[in-house]
C-alpha cells in the first residue's frame, strides 16, 4: 500500500497542468497548487499516507457528507421532503433548476441542498449550538478533538456570500428555509470553512467502509442501511455535473470540495482523502481525481470492478 501510494505522489509530483485554484475568496486564491497529499486508512485502523498528507485546508463542500449525516440522524427520512436524491447536471452553485422545482433542491451536496440541510439541523438549535454540534460531530467521527473552523474562511465566505444568498432567499421564497437566511448562511459557510487534513479526513470516513461502523474505534456512527445510502448519494451527486465522470474514471462514492479536496469511499475496503487545490473546470481537485484514477487501477477498488 505504501509503495503504490509514493508511486502515486511521485506521478503527480511530475504533473504541470494542475488545474486552476479557486479564487471567489482569497483564502483560496493564495494557495500554492504545487501541493499534493493522499491519506488512506484501512477498516483497522492502519493508516498510510504520502506527500503532506498532514497539512489542513478547507474542506468546504466535503462537509456536506457530515451535515446530511447529522440531519439523517435528527430528522431521518423527513429530510427527504426538503431535498431531493437525483444528480443535478449543473454546476454546484446553480439556480436554474430551483425555480423549475419550486425550491426543493435536487439533492444535499449542491449548495442549495446543503444549505437546506443546514437549516434542518438548526432546529431547536440557536445558531452558536449548530456549529458546536456539526464541529463535535466531525470531531467525533474523524476520532480527532484538534480539527477547528478556520474563521477567516468563514468571514471571507460571509464577505463573498451573494450567490449563496441569492440560492437561500431564493428557497426561502418558497417557504423552504425555517430559520433566518442569515443564520443558515453563517452556519452554512462555517460548515465549508472546517479545516482539515488528509489523514484527518480519511478517519472521517471510515464508517462509511464498513457499514456504518468504525471498525478501529469500534463505534457504530449509523445503521448499515443509512451507510449504504449516504455512498449511493456520494456516487451519484458528490461530484456535481462531475459525478459521471468520476464514477467513470474513479468509480468509488466521493465527495470533492472547491478548497481541493476529495473524500473517497472504497466500501468494505479503505477510506481515502486527497488533496491537491487545484481544480478542474467543473471546481473538482485536478490532480486528486488523477491521483485516485491511478489507485483503483493499482488496488481495484473501484466498486464496478477491474
Ligand atoms: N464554500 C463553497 C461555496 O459555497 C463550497 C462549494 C464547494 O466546495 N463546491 O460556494
Amino acid at each position: 500500500m505504501q509503495d503504490i501510494l509514493d508511486k502515486i505522489a511521485e506521478e503527480m509530483a511530475l504533473r504541470t497542468d494542475r488545474g486552476k485554484v479557486a479564487d471567489y475568496i482569497p483564502q483560496l486564491a493564495s494557495i500554492d497548487p504545487d501541493q499534493f497529499g493522499m491519506a488512506i486508512v484501512l477498516p483497522d485502523g492502519r493508516q498510510f499516507s504520502a506527500g503532506c498528507a498532514d497539512k489542513a485546508f478547507s474542506i468546504q463542500s466535503i462537509s456536506k457528507v457530515f451535515t446530511l449525516t447529522i440531519a439523517l440522524g435528527k430528522i431521518g427520512d423527513a429530510i427527504w421532503s426538503r431535498v431531493g436524491r437525483e444528480p443535478s447536471g449543473d454546476p454546484f452553485n446553480s439556480i436554474v433548476q430551483l425555480e423549475h422545482e419550486a425550491g426543493k433542491p435536487r439533492n444535499p451536496f449542491i449548495n442549495a441542498g446543503a444549505i437546506a440541510v443546514v437549516d434542518a439541523i438548526m432546529m431547536g438549535h440557536k445558531p452558536k449550538e449548530t456549529l458546536a454540534e456539526i464541529l463535535q460531530f466531525v470531531r467525533f467521527v474523524a476520532n480527532d478533538e484538534s480539527i477547528f473552523f478556520d474563521s477567516r474562511v468563514a468571514q471571507s465566505e460571509l464577505l463573498h456570500r451573494d450567490r449563496n444568498a441569492s440560492l437561500a432567499h431564493f428557497m426561502a421564497s418558497f417557504g423552504r428555509i425555517k430559520h433566518p437566511v442569515e443564520n443558515v448562511l453563517g452556519a452554512y459557510f462555517h460548515q465549508c470553512a472546517i479545516a482539515m487534513s488528509c489523514t484527518q479526513l480519511a478517519n472521517a470516513g471510515l464508517f462509511l467502509v464498513s457499514d456504518g461502523m468504525n471498525m478501529n474505534t469500534g463505534v457504530r456512527v449509523v445503521s448499515p442501511q443509512r451507510a449504504r445510502r449516504i455512498n449511493s448519494l456520494m456516487l451519484m451527486c458528490g461530484h456535481y455535473d462531475g459525478s459521471g465522470e468520476f464514477a467513470y474514471r474513479v468509480g468509488l462514492p466521493g465527495k470533492s470540495g472547491v478548497g481541493g479536496g476529495i473524500l473517497a469511499i472504497a466500501p468494505g475496503k479503505a477510506s481515502i482523502a486527497v488533496w491537491s487545490p487545484g481544480l478542474d473546470d467543473i471546481g473538482n481537485s485536478k490532480l486528486g481525481t488523477e491521483a485516485l484514477e491511478l489507485l483503483v487501477q493499482h488496488t481495484g477498488w473501484s466498486i464496478f470492478g477491474h
